[in-house]
């Protein structure tokens, strides 16, 4: 990755932290989990309402945590909000493989924005930091 590339992440990551997207009540969406990552300390609670034609209609989070865990689902809550569901967890596949790949390799570009993670691939104590919302979202949708 290019030094220019990584900075350009670097302030994705710290634009989502500082103006999540999705952020919100999730207790009125049909579907809901909490997700929690002992090993830093972030938490998250997940709703998601589909519609009729299995598409996202509402993605709305609440938590709290590190800056990694909360801009990770600020950029999945842009990306996902109005997927339909089978596409959603198509993308939360990639975006686990991507992490788990230890940065090696190009991501897919259907990844967009959530690529700016590749980078926490090479610390291991964070990949779980990352993950927290799009496994809340993927236990929401194994529920739809
Ligand atoms: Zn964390």
């Amino acid at each position: 990755m290019s030094a220019e590339l990584e900075s350009l992440y670097r302030e994705l990551i710290l634009d989502h932290s500082r103006n999540p997207v999705g952020k919100g009540d999730p207790s009125t969406t049909a579907h809901t989990h909490h997700e929690l990552n002992p090993s830093c300390g972030d938490e998250i609670t997940m709703g998601v309402t589909l519609d009729a034609d299995g598409r996202i209609s509402e993605l709305v989070w609440e938590g709290q945590g590190c800056s990694i865990s909360m801009a990770s689902a600020s950029v999945m809550a842009d990306m996902l909000a109005g997927a339909p569901k089978a596409d959603a967890l198509e993308r939360i596949e990639e975006f686990r493989t991507m992490l788990r790949s230890r940065g090696a390799g190009e991501p897919p570009e259907s990844l967009e924005d959530a690529a700016a993670f590749q980078g926490v691939a090479k610390y291991v104590m964070r990949i779980k930091c990352a993950m927290l919302g799009w496994v809340a979202l993927e236990a929401c949708l194994n529920q739809a």
